[in-house]
């Protein structure tokens, strides 16, 4: 990481295993982007994972498959600290001092929280409650001052911003209150064109699937309902193959939209040409890919210096905070 006066980026994400499509267009490419502006700092966050996790998990093999992704994506270790939540233990010790001075009131009240309980009820754990702590520790622990979002997701970045300025005002000007770099996050629809692009759902279409695998998802996606034959004459502004078509047909997005308006092309021929198109823009990436995946030591070692020069920053910030509050250091 650079000694220049470049922004420092913190985000992160929980490890979902191999990416798709979806978390490419709204986050991957993005964080690729980033690198060329700010020093970077991109997490895989195990330890919020935990909280809807209820089984023993092979967490390994998903942070791996979500590493290689974004390594092969083109986020560079060389300028980027790329490493795991729990890699580094100083983010619970932070997420501990700054729970007090959290109002239970403001966690509670969270619309994500409720959230949470209503989707899982049987395990409304701490760590749901905590989450949004825990989320500010990871930004202020490495004095990231910028966070990519998109507009949803600025209520939580306003929530780590109220935690800090009440912190600070406690303790005095130590932490970074981060500001919000606003992103256009767009909303990546699934193969059933209804829900948005998720494993959960298994309507995802993966960044390192085979060009058949790929061929076979995209024949699957749902079109415009009312092109129930050939010849039926199509919509494509309700047609998610269309929109992906803006981004991976960009030299025959006009040409489709006035052929499928008067029935001149048909859905699977439609299709056909996007996985060709998708299929061709992946090649690099899944080449890339499958050379990273030959070698797992070098993933491992990627995250462990990631880790490594995640926890001097980490080091140096908790010093601070607890200097600032008081806490009798052991030297
Ligand atoms: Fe969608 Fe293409 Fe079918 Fe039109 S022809 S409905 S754009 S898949």
């Amino acid at each position: 990481m650079s000694e220049t006066t470049r922004g420092r980026v913190f985000s992160g994400a929980r490890p979902t295993g191999k990416q798709h499509l979806g978390n490419y267009l709204g986050a991957i490419r993005n964080y690729v982007a980033l690198q060329d502006e700010y020093d970077c700092i991109y997490c895989i966050v195990d330890l919020h994972a935990l909280t809807t996790i209820e089984r023993p998990t092979d967490m390994w093999h998903d942070v791996r498959d979500m590493a290689l992704d974004w390594l092969a994506a083109g986020m560079d270790p060389a300028r980027t600290i790329i490493f795991v939540q729990s890699h580094v233990p100083q983010v619970t010790e932070l997420y501990t001092l700054l729970g007090m001075v959290t109002p239970m009131g403001w966690l509670s009240r969270l619309p994500t929280f409720k959230e949470k309980v209503r989707q899982q009820p049987d395990n409304v754990n701490y760590g749901l409650l905590g989450y949004p702590v825990l989320m500010a520790a990871d930004i202020v622990l490495y004095k990231a001052d910028t966070v990519p979002v998109g507009d949803d997701q600025l209520p939580h970045l306003e929530f780590t911003r109220e935690i800090v300025r009440r912190f600070n005002d406690r303790f005095g000007p130590v932490l970074i209150e981060p500001q919000a770099k606003l992103t256009d996050v767009p909303r990546v629809m699934g193969t059933d064109g209804a829900n948005k692009m998720s494993k959960s759902l298994n309507n995802q279409i993966e960044l390192a699937a085979t060009p058949e695998e790929t061929l076979k998802r995209v024949m699957g996606m749902v079109t415009d309902p009312a092109r129930a034959y050939r010849t039926d004459p199509g919509h494509p502004e309700v047609c998610n193959v269309f929109a992906l078509h803006g981004i991976y047909s960009p030299d025959r997005v006009a040409e489709i939209e006035r052929e499928c308006r008067v029935a001149g092309i048909g859905c699977v021929d439609c299709k056909r040409l996007f996985a060709a198109n998708l299929n061709a823009a992946l090649a690099p990436f899944r080449e890339r890919r499958a050379e990273l995946a030959a070698n797992e030591d070098m993933v491992r070692e990627v995250l462990a210096d990631g880790a490594h020069r995640a926890e001097a920053l980490a080091v140096e910030t908790l010093r601070e905070v607890k200097e600032a509050i008081g806490l009798v250091l052991p030297f």
